[in-house]
Parts: C-alpha cells; sequence; structure tokens
C-alpha cells in the first residue's frame, strides 16, 4: 500500500532535511515520484486522519527535536524544469539552484539575484524568498497547486504576497509547479552577476557552518542584523546554537545544536534587543511544532 505512494522511508533521520542539521526523525519520509503518486498519498493521510507535513530542503524552519509520528511529505523527485523560449515551468521540488543555473544556459535573465539561496523553487515561493530588491515572484506568471485534493492553477495576480509574506502561509495547500516568463539576456553577463553575488555571500555569510538563513525579518527601514550586532549579541551561545560572528541575523550550528538550544537562543536576542531599542524582531525562519 504505501509502496503506491512513491518512495517511502520508514523511521527516517530528518537530519539531512534541515540545514540546521537538527538530529530529528520522522515515523514515515514519503517521496512521491509523481503527481498521481502525491494524490494518492494526501487521499490516504486524509481518510486516515494522518499528520504530515510538507518540507522542502528545511532552510527555513527550525524542527523540533523529537520524532514526528506522522508523515513528511518531500518532493524532491518532483523536479522537472522545461523551457519552452522564455517561458519555464517548473516543478515545486525543482532546487531553486538548478533552475537559476539553467535558466543562465538558456541565456534567460530572471532569477540571477536569486544565486545562492538554497532549497526549493516550492519552499521559495511558500515563503517569498528574494534578495536585493528582487523575489522568486518578479517573473512568476502562475503556480499550480493542489487544494482539497483538486489541481489549481492560480495566476500571480490572485496570490496575496508581501514581505517574505504568501497566502499559502495560511492555506496550507501544497504548490506542485510554476511558470515564470524570463526575459532573453545572454549567459555572460548573467554569469557575471553571480559570480558578484556569490563573493558577496561567500564574504557576508557563515556558510562554513549548518545555519538556516536570516533568522529575523528586517523591521520596517531598518536590519535585524544591525540591532542584534548592535547589542552586543555577536558570539552569544545557548548550547550549540550562536550568534555568528560573520552577520549578527544568522544563528550558526557549533556541532550538536538541539532545536530547544536555538528557541531559547532566539527568545533572548528578541529580549534584548526589544530592552534595548523597542523593536520586537519577527521571526522570518518557521519554528514547527509538531506532536
Ligand atoms: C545559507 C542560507 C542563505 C539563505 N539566503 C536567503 C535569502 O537570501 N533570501 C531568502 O528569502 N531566503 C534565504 N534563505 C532561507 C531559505 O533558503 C529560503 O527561505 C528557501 O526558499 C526555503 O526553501 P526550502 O525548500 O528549504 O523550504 P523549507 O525550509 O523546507 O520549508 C519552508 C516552508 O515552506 C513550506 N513548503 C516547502 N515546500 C512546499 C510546497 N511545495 N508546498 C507548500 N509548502 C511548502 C514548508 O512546509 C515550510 O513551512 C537562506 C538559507 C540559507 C541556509
Amino acid at each position: 500500500m504505501l509502496s503506491d505512494f512513491g518512495e517511502v522511508l520508514e523511521n527516517a533521520s530528518l537530519e539531512n532535511y534541515n540545514t540546521y542539521g537538527i538530529k530529528t526523525s520522522c515515523k514515515y519520509l514519503v517521496k512521491p515520484k509523481s503527481l498521481d503518486d502525491l494524490q494518492r498519498v494526501m487521499v490516504y493521510l486524509k481518510e486516515n486522519n494522518f499528520n504530515y507535513y510538507v518540507l522542502g530542503k528545511g532552510s527555513n524552519v527550525i524542527l523540533p527535536d523529537h520524532l514526528f509520528n506522522g508523515f513528511i511529505i518531500s518532493l524532491e523527485n518532483l523536479n522537472k524544469i522545461n523551457f519552452e523560449q522564455n517561458l519555464v515551468t517548473c516543478e515545486a521540488g525543482a532546487l531553486l539552484g538548478t533552475l537559476v543555473k539553467e535558466a543562465i544556459e538558456h541565456n534567460l535573465s530572471g532569477f540571477e539575484y536569486l544565486f545562492g539561496i538554497p532549497g526549493t523553487v516550492g519552499g521559495a515561493l511558500y515563503g517569498n524568498a528574494g534578495a536585493y530588491n528582487h523575489s522568486i515572484y518578479d517573473c512568476l506568471e502562475s503556480i499550480t497547486i493542489l487544494k482539497d485534493n483538486d489541481i489549481k492553477t492560480l495566476k500571480k495576480s490572485d496570490i496575496k504576497i508581501d514581505y517574505r509574506y504568501t497566502e499559502f502561509k495560511e492555506t496550507k495547500d501544497i504548490i506542485v509547479a510554476a511558470t515564470f516568463k524570463l526575459e532573453f539576456s545572454d549567459k555572460e553577463s548573467l554569469h557575471e552577476i553571480i559570480k558578484n553575488i556569490g563573493e558577496k555571500r561567500q564574504n557576508n555569510l557563515p556558510l562554513q557552518y549548518k545555519n538556516a538563513g536570516s533568522v529575523f525579518k528586517n523591521p520596517t527601514g531598518d536590519f535585524a542584523g544591525r540591532l542584534i550586532e548592535e547589542s552586543n549579541l555577536k558570539g552569544y551561545a545557548v548550547g550549540g546554537a550562536k550568534v555568528s560572528e560573520k552577520h549578527a541575523n544568522f544563528i550558526v550550528n557549533t556541532g550538536n545544536m538541539t532545536s530547544k538550544d536555538v528557541k531559547e537562543l532566539i527568545k533572548h536576542i528578541q529580549k534584548v534587543v526589544e530592552e534595548k531599542f523597542k523593536i520586537k524582531l519577527e521571526l522570518e525562519q518557521i519554528i514547527i511544532d509538531w506532536d
């Protein structure tokens, strides 16, 4: 029965499914190999009232320390990318980095400023990922979702988005694919842009440690990193979780970091920054709480 759903692993470690490297696990890890597999598994989960959670690359989440007694759905096998002139259709499990590079090889511009953001296209669309004043939604035409197990296509103009926010954070629909319209360009100049971005990221971010990107959203007109740094919190640690010395809006895993460590550190940062600046930092990362 479970084999009808694609690849299924029992009692699976999720250490490689979250970029913080939190050592947690789940009862079942399901990786559908087709949209039909995904629909079948969703029917099964609903009929049996089983808990589930959709995970991309786990590069924006803080998973709990304890086992998830349910089903983690990974779309990593749904990763096809198809180019037709300047239109790109992509399944949600494709890696954003692969999409960026393939677009450039097709002499297409639109994704280059997203270079260096890890994770899947589905995860990026869920959270409206972006950098350098560009977002995954800039070139979006439409998104295909699974809503109550029906396949629906939403035009960009029908989707509510904001800074690191989309309506999918409320609806919990599963994003299965998206179509983007890019601009024709030349790969040499696009390569130059990603080279510069790669260097900036390498110089500014603590990429040698496990992390999950920016911890907090930037408050309007300010930077979370500045507020944390000026609160003298760089290097402050709880267990294996430490405020990066390189970029104060990053928490890094210095070895054996637990979910409890990172959550305690987050609370401490929020408290200290609020006392000093009267600003409550809002999380960009998503704390997942499963029973
Ligand atoms: C070194 C580093 C640098 C980063 N830089 C940036 C940056 O510059 N800009 C930026 O915006 N982010 C950045 N991030 C954060 C992160 O990479 C992005 O938010 C990314 O888009 C998350 O994708 P994911 O597949 O890892 O999602 P996950 O972390 O796996 O999931 C995030 C949320 O999306 C949901 N989700 C995932 N896939 C689907 C789907 N198919 N359908 C419905 N819901 C889904 C999950 O349920 C979860 O709630 C960075 C992270 C790291 C580690």
